[in-house]
């Protein structure tokens, strides 16, 4: 046996040649290496740390699956918001939004930078002294999931940067599964009677999300970078000076990130016209899905300007390839009724391959789309299905047609409680439709249903599924969603199949969740036309629940992004008779709407416990502790397992050691001040 020092210095070996293969292998993709090799001296460093446990360290090729399954996801706030990106289709769209930027730009001249969209997960990595310390999930944007334990089971993510490599570097790129891997899995699963994956996408998803690190290991994600978010206190002259988006792509390579080889500096939107166009050539050829190729504003400083409107940059779109297309024939013309009692026919067909999915089912939105395409059950139809929208029926073939066909009409009574159904006209310019069929029934069980699943998932009662929702309604226990609140243990644990232990569980979430914040509470609601965005804006815009309750429908139309359908809306939910009713109910049963603050409109360090050590140069500690209190974080004294961060200021005692040596994040005060802001 060898003695503990030779040991160390084979180690240090195996791990440095190990470093080298996963490098060429999962980042280079260099095709002189295989990964059988790295296996080998895999177990040989294996056998080697049982020996010798005492020098195994978290930065080891082993560490990589390591940890142990989790109950769930901690959140993450983001410290620079993800945003997602607005689509562009064809060239017109493109012309358009180049006409805005350059609007904006006062006619500059601008550089355009094209990648591919790539067409997985996006995740954010965060290095401290070129360490991985943390990764998560998009999330809303504001906050993500913590999936660091699941990231660092990709080979291709590195556990340490390659120097030289600035203090702290946030990272930004796609988690996302190869169309070999979903193959070599699925043709696995079949064979031991697993479900399979429907694609590399939600394959990709799902596997980030996987509590148990062992299982995403199996998984074989890769990830691809492709934007530094952050980049801090770097010393080192290549990093103080970027200038461009395409720089950042020649640094993550630098770093040791797999940076995707297809990209292109365009002087001219015609020029990225033929990038699309050769992407679109090969791109079923690639190893990865892509659905389109992303242009940006190459220079920064443009970027900076031309800055975020909503969830979107300005100064980024992604240019989107034509849905994939198959035909099918119609069997039948279904009738759904939505959580706003909105009645969308839905055309069933036959299982069909598009895109990647099987599908039988596809929307065809309104019956003014009906009347346009001139759709008959029995006709041969085109059906599309593009990236993560839904599939619709774009197009019919009429010489396909026998004599057979029969047209459709909406039904004149809702289909689920036989309520009259009633034709609205809403008078809207850009919207696609100008009339729609709604049940009239306030109480209807189908719009009650959606509505109870909207309400308990934006409020986020994930204990309360829609299965529990519709056992809850058929025992007679609610009948609207205000009444959930008023659940007790003693009513839901004596019913079948309902233990004391998940009893407790859904009491406890159902309680936890009665406070909530202003955007949330009105996007709850389920108003027509109001999505997240709108709550956001609307809540922005009043402040508290009895502002907006009280706006007439000229203040609520003098909201930027809010146009007359949206205001009417609105205004005609808070003036019906049922809500009022509804809202006395929910606040009776102890829900609580906090007013929209701007430290509510944080409100994003919940659940955030922060350390402070040392003094801080842009205010005292008691003032950053009541700053984090504002923001929902909690403050305290000692560095435990409960920390979420430590910040450290000018001459940091013993708790910044304990920081490190306990693997909790440390803020520096710069870093600190910019989650507060
Ligand atoms: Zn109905």
């Amino acid at each position: 046996m060898m003695g503990e020092n030779e040991a160390k210095n084979r180690i240090d070996k195996l791990e440095a040649q190990i470093e080298d293969l996963r490098y060429r292998y999962h980042v280079l993709n260099d095709p002189s290496v295989t990964d059988e090799v790295k296996d080998a001296l895999e177990r040989e460093l294996k056998s080697l740390y049982s020996l010798y446990p005492g020098l195994f360290t978290s930065q080891s090729a082993l560490a990589r699956v390591a940890g142990k399954p989790l109950d769930k996801f901690a959140k993450l706030p983001h410290e620079v918001r993800m945003l997602s990106l607005n689509d562009v289709f064809g060239l017109e769209e493109l012309e358009d939004w180049e006409k805005r930027i350059k609007k904006m730009l006062h006619a500059q001249p601008v550089e355009y930078f094209c990648e591919l969209k790539l067409d997985g997960l996006s995740v954010s990595l965060i290095y401290q002294n070129g360490v991985l310390i943390r990764g998560a999930t998009r999330g809303d944007g504001y906050i993500g999931e913590d999936v660091t334990q699941n990231l660092k089971t990709i080979q291709s993510v590195p556990l340490r940067l390659r120097a030289p490599y600035p203090e702290y570097l946030e990272v930004r790129g796609e988690g996302l599964m190869s169309k070999k891997t979903l193959a070599d899995l699925n043709r696995k699963y079949e064979q031991e009677g697993k479900p399979l994956l429907a694609n590399t996408r939600n394959a990709a998803a799902g596997s980030l999300r996987q509590l148990d690190p062992v299982l995403a290991a199996e998984r074989h994600l890769d990830f691809f970078a492709w934007d530094i978010s952050q980049l801090k206190n770097s010393k080192i002259e290549k990093f103080k000076n970027i200038k461009t988006h395409s720089e950042k792509h020649k640094l993550l390579r630098e770093l040791g990130f797999r940076v995707d080889r297809y990209e292109k500096i365009c002087k001219t939107l015609a020029e990225v016209e033929k990038f699309v166009d050769e992407i679109g050539e090969v791109r079923n050829g690639l190893p990865y899905g892509t659905d389109g190729v992303v242009v940006s504003v190459n220079n920064l400083e443009q970027q900076d300007r031309l800055g975020v409107v909503g969830k979107a940059p300005r100064y980024m779109v992604a240019y989107k390839y034509p849905a994939e297309k198959a035909t099918t024939v119609v069997k039948e013309i279904r009738v759904n009724v939505g959580r706003t009692g909105v009645l969308t026919p839905l055309a069933v067909f036959e299982p069909t391959l598009v895109a990647g999915s099987t599908i039988s089912k596809a929307t065809l939105h309104n019956m003014d789309q009906i009347e346009r395409l001139d759709v008959r059950v029995g006709d041969t139809v085109v059906i599309q299905k593009a990236g993560d929208v839904i599939p619709e029926v774009v197009e019919v073939l009429p010489k396909m047609r026998t004599g057979r066909e029969k047209k459709f009409f909406m039904p004149k009574i809702c289909p689920v409680c036989s309520s009259p159904v009633e034709k609205r006209s809403m008078g809207a310019k850009n919207l696609e439709s100008s009339t729609a069929y709604y049940c009239t029934n306030p109480k209807c069980p189908a719009k009650n249903r959606r509505f109870m699943q909207h309400f308990v998932n934006v409020l986020e009662i994930y204990e309360v599924g829609p299965k529990i929702l519709d056992r809850f309604q058929e025992e007679g226990l609610i009948s609207d969603a205000a009444d959930i609140f008023a659940l007790r243990e003693s009513d839901i644990k004596d019913l079948d199949r309902f233990g004391e232990k998940s009893a407790e569980n859904i009491i406890s979430s159902i309680n936890q969740h009665k406070k909530v914040g202003l955007p949330r509470f009105i996007f709850s609601l389920g108003i027509l036309h109001v999505g997240e965005q709108t709550a956001e804006d609307l809540a922005k815009a009043f402040g508290s629940l009895d502002k907006l309750q009280e706006a007439s429908q000229e203040e609520i139309n003098k909201i930027e992004n809010i146009g007359p359908v949206v205001s009417r809306s609105v205004w005609e939910y808070f003036h019906n008779k049922d809500s009022p009713k509804f809202l006395a109910k929910l606040f009776k049963n102890g829900v609580r709407v906090e007013p929209h603050t701007a430290a509510a409109a944080g409100g994003r360090l919940s659940g955030q416990t922060f350390v402070i050590t040392g003094s801080l140069e842009a205010m005292s500690r008691d003032a950053a502790k009541a700053k984090i209190k504002e923001l929902g974080g909690k403050t305290s004294e000692s560095v435990s397992k409960q920390t979420s961060y430590v910040v450290v200021g000018k001459d940091p005692g013993s708790k910044y050691d304990k920081a490190v040596k306990m693997g909790i994040k440390v803020l520096k005060e710069e870093s600190f001040l910019e989650l507060l802001r």
